[in-house]
């Protein structure tokens, strides 16, 4: 029985984890959890799986404290109360920044983590890395890309390779012409073809800041360089990534689109649990088809990936940046061009050094929202 502490428990990756809990009561019991504000769907959520800890960042409503067996905390860091000793693993979903916080805590506790944050390796990826080997600390991806490297890799994180090739569906504007998305809403952008994802994720998915976040996820996860590590766009969303190897083989992990399946290895690998997905049908896929990530319409992608070869905490302002932006873009107060040039601002007014302690990426992360906020006005 796998006691999982489950860090952002009604947000997509959290729900669906809970589904995937669900679906093996026999293999993994839920000892806390932890959201933010949705305090309704948490509320069912505590009463269902009744967890020993349960924390909120708003405060905790009077209709579950009288609730029995429970201990509740609440506030901003009340996160932190739900990586309790009890858990072998912890689930980090949070979205955005905040998620260091939690990888970092999990680490300290000593505790493997099944990382759904792809913003902590983004902004800290080598203070996460060097910390978790230090305590001995398991990093299991819950990335659809970065679980099928995993799988192609045989769950070997130290395998060489030649190559790692990341796919991409492309997004929600992937057949937009560059005029089309200077006018584009945030309600086109969260109809994304074959995912069904957070608000914050679909806009990143569909400026490519997700495949460049995933790039640098991908390069610590995997201890290996940008050079080594291709994209291509995937419209399918069938093959969710693949390793080409010395001799020019290269192994794809394929599927119908779940996160439920990359959720369910991160927490029982190298077990493989019934989650109830069905065969691919071959013959009714007809194709598979490939081609480059245009790097004039998505600007946005190299802007990313020029921040994280930059080092230091530049990482933390491009994703600084970029979440008061896509916040911005979601609220209809900027348009989709101005995700990218709120990306570039705060970057090139950073004067960043190059320490990357918690403290720096913090300072770094609260330069470029407010930068963001100064630059639009708002
Ligand atoms: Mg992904």
């Amino acid at each position: 029985m796998k006691k999982i502490a489950l860090i952002g428990s009604t947000g997509s990756i959290g729900k669906q984890t809970l589904s995937v809990v669900r679906k093996h009561p026999d293999k993994f019991k839920i000892v806390s959890l932890s959201a933010g504000s949705n305090a309704e769907e948490f509320c069912a959520q505590v009463k269902e799986f009744m967890p020993k800890v349960a924390t909120l960042s708003c405060a905790i409503p009077d209709s579950l404290k009288a609730q029995k067996g429970v201990e509740f905390f609440s506030g901003e860091d009340a996160f932190k109360s739900a990586i309790i000793d009890d858990a072998d693993v912890v689930v980090v979903a949070l979205v955005g920044f905040k998620g260091i916080l939690a990888v970092l805590d999990a680490i300290e506790k000593g505790k493997d983590v099944a990382l759904a944050n792809k913003e902590s390796l983004v902004v800290g990826g080598s203070l996460v890395m060097q910390k978790a080997k230090e305590k001995g600390v398991k990093i299991t991806p819950i990335d659809s890309e970065h679980s099928a490297v995993w799988q192609a890799l045989s769950f070997d994180f130290n395998k060489p390779f030649r190559k790692i090739i990341l796919t991409c569906s492309g997004g929600a504007f992937r057949d937009l012409t560059k005029e089309q998305l200077a006018k584009v809403t945030a309600k086109g952008a969260l109809n994304h073809p074959n995912w069904n994802m957070g608000a914050k994720i679909t806009v990143d998915c569909a400026t490519l800041v997700n495949k460049a976040f995933e790039v640098i996820e991908a390069k610590w996860l995997y201890n290996t360089s940008f050079d080594k590590i291709d994209v291509i766009i995937h419209r399918e969303s069938i093959i969710h990534s693949m390793v080409e190897y010395v001799d020019g083989a290269v192994i794809a992990q394929m599927s119908y689109p779940t996160m439920e399946l990359p959720i369910a290895l991160a927490l029982s690998y190298p077990e493989r649990l019934d989650i109830g997905l069905k065969s691919l049908n071959f013959a009714e896929l007809k194709n598979l088809s490939f081609e480059s990530v245009d790097k004039e319409r998505f600007p946005c992608f190299d802007l990313v990936l020029e921040g994280a070869k930059a080092g230091g905490t530049y990482p933390a302002v491009v994703n600084g940046a970029n979440e008061v932006a896509v916040r911005l873009f979601l609220e209809g107060k900027i348009g989709y061009n101005d995700i990218y040039k709120a990306i570039y601002g705060a970057m090139q007014s950073f004067d960043g050094g190059h320490h990357v302690e918690i403290d720096h990426l913090i300072e770094a992360d609260e330069f470029a929202r407010q930068y963001v906020l100064d630059l639009f006005g708002v």
